[in-house]
């Protein structure tokens, strides 16, 4: 254990038992597809915290919340909880699910909505009482936003600019619009630039399977920095990895290589989210 934990903070990692595909990407970064392997990674990066986003394939919302509770127990609270909830399953299960984020033990830092990967957009009205419970717990809601890892995905409810509409009616509750809505990055750095309460993720920018992988971080990096140009102000900017998408140290290394001072970029890989979650310090 070490003395002094890191400040930095990731806000998009995915440490769960119920994984179709983490264990495969696991292998190919070499990395252990643990929550205890994953903090080490941390530890190495200088790391404090990370946002575990609550799994969209567990069995039941229970399973899912006791999975994100558990593992934040157990770390001793380096592990921040999130919920989830699949609006197309109707009322009830939005109501059940409401329930349970009041009743969450440790209390939930967020709610992620998976739209692309379930049939729906984030202006579907049946949101509307998880955007209102957003606003009174006063947590973020996490949306994944661009291409979706599975070929069955479907792409129409995944454009960035569904969120402007989302982000204008419901002003008091903040949004991280993630993946930088790759590959609609421009699209989604004008949503971020011009709402207040949308901020962006660098989660999930590389695949470790591409070819030529050393181009591939070259050309994102590039991308990356026009996008948080075109934002304009790199306090919207949160640095995330996705993991086991990607490793730490590969997820990391992008936002370490910007072309940016470094207490920008120190604010990207922690004092941004660190200030979005109120974490103390
Ligand atoms: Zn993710």
């Amino acid at each position: 254990m070490s003395e002094e934990l890191g400040r930095r903070v990731d806000v998009h990692v995915h440490p769960t038992r119920y994984s179709r595909h983490g264990p495969t990407f696991a292998e190919k970064n070499r990395i252990e597809f643990s929550p205890e392997g994953l903090l080490r990674e941390m530890d190495v990066a200088g790391i404090g915290h990370g946002v575990f986003l609550c799994p969209r394939l567990a069995p039941s919302l229970e399973a899912g919340l006791q999975d994100v509770s558990e593992v934040a127990r157990r770390t001793g609270g380096r592990f921040l909880p999130t919920g989830t909830v699949d609006p197309t399953k109707g009322t009830s299960h939005i109501e059940t699910a409401l329930a349970l984020w009041d009743q969450n033990d440790p209390p939930l830092v967020g709610i992620k909505l998976y739209p692309g990967y379930l049939p729906f957009d984030v202006t579907d009205p049946r949101l509307e009482p998880v955007y209102a419970w957003a606003e009174r717990a006063r947590v973020p809601v996490w949306v994944h936003q661009g291409d979706t890892s599975d070929p069955d995905g479907l792409l129409r409810y995944v454009r960035p600019i569904l969120l402007d509409e989302v982000a204008v009616r419901w002003r008091a509750v903040r949004f991280v619009l993630c993946h930088l809505g790759n590959p609609w990055i421009e699209e989604a750095a004008e949503v971020v630039y011009k709402n207040e309460n949308v901020y962006t993720d660098t989660s999930g920018l590389l695949n470790p399977f591409a070819e030529r992988y050393e181009a591939q971080v070259h050309r994102m990096r590039t991308r990356l920095r026009h996008a948080i140009l075109a934002v304009g102000d790199v306090r919207k900017v949160l640095y995330g990895s996705d993991w086991p998408i990607s490793s730490i140290a590969d997820a990391v290394g992008l936002v370490d290589g910007l072309d940016l001072p470094s207490a920008d970029k120190e604010r990207i890989l922690g004092g941004n989210a660190r200030e979005l979650l109120g974490l103390r310090g």
